[in-house]
């Protein structure tokens, strides 16, 4: 089957580079392997999309690709097992079909790294969250934690302190990943308590998030801070397997474009959290979406 531009991912760069793909008059195909909206599924109520007061991760996404499907994107589920991007005839391989394309839009996405202990999943949506910029305001006045030493804890503390009434900085050397310029401001803040040399052992709370037990690694004490938000910054992940080969990725693994959303391969567009840039948000993923498939209508057809 032939398209004009084949979209991996159905998250919401990918979603939005259907819209515009489109309605710039592309035959445009968007795969996506399981769920579409991608990882602001995760994310209960969305309150900082420009349009809505107040809409659920899943509500957003479903308007998004009921978007799609209503002017005529074709939408698959599908799992993508190989692609090859050098050339004029692009070729997207999947489990079960094989495209031809003359363009195609990176939009796989990036998964946050977990902290790694004991049933960390279940406490999603019960106080843990992986962005502190999509959750933050569900703890106004309330104590909480942020692990991570990079610049993501280091702004997600900063941004906290202005809403929350504590916030713990929980990190496991006694220096920052993160710019010193952020460090700095951290230390302004009254509100913000650095628990350094320290790691995480365990969540306390049933169902929803009471507390949270550090170690210090000097001194090997435990200590339980009383809390109820939970914001894990510990980096992030890019879903890169398919094109580590073929297309030019930042040292951790993210795609490089420029600002039209072009990659190092000829009609090859990295769009949304896989892409690297600053700011991980559904918000800059539609707008990575839009600006990769504006850029190949005036190139394909
Ligand atoms: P990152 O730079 O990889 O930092 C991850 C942090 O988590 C590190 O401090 C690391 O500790 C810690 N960590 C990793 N695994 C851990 C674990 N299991 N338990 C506890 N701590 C753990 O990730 P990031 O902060 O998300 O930043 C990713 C990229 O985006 C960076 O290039 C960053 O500069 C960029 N970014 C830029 C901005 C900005 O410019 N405003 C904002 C956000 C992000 P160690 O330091 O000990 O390894």
């Amino acid at each position: 089957m032939f398209y004009d531009v084949v979209i991996i991912g159905g998250g919401s760069a990918g979603l939005t580079a259907g819209l515009y793909a489109k309605r710039g008059g592309m035959k445009t195909l968007i795969i996506e392997s399981l769920v579409a909206g991608g990882q602001i599924n995760l994310t209960g109520e969305v309150e900082n999309f420009p349009g809505f007061l107040s809409i659920s991760g899943y509500e957003l996404t479903s308007k998004m690709l009921d978007q799609c499907t209503a002017i005529g994107v074709d939408f698959i589920y599908d799992e993508v097992t190989e692609m090859s991007l050098i050339g004029e005839e692009k070729v997207v391989k999947t489990k079960n079909e094989t495209y031809q394309t003359k363009a195609v839009i990176l939009g796989m996405g990036a998964r946050p790294r977990s902290m790694g202990i004991a049933n960390e999943e279940k406490y999603i949506g019960g106080g843990l969250s992986y962005c502190a910029h999509c959750d933050g305001n569900f703890f106004k006045g309330k104590d909480v934690v942020v692990v991570g030493g990079g610049n993501t804890a280091l702004t997600d503390a900063l941004y906290l302190s202005n809403i929350c009434k504590t916030v713990y900085l929980v990190h496991r050397r006694d220096e920052f990943r993160g710019n010193k310029i952020l460090s700095d401001k951290l230390k302004e803040k009254s509100n913000i308590i650095l628990k350094l040399n320290a790691v995480p052992k365990a969540i306390i709370g049933k169902n929803k998030i009471e507390g949270f037990t550090i170690t210090n690694k000097i001194t090997n004490q435990d200590e339980d801070l009383t809390i109820e938000g939970l914001f894990v910054a510990v980096g992030t992940i890019p879903n890169n397997n398919l094109i580590k080969e073929s297309v030019m990725l930042s040292e951790s693994g993210f795609i490089i474009t420029n600002e039209n959303m072009e990659t190092n391969v000829n009609l090859v567009y990295g769009a949304g959290d896989i892409r690297a840039k600053p700011l991980r948000q559904v918000v800059t993923a539609c707008s990575d979406g839009a600006t990769a498939a504006a850029d190949i209508i005036g190139k394909v057809i």
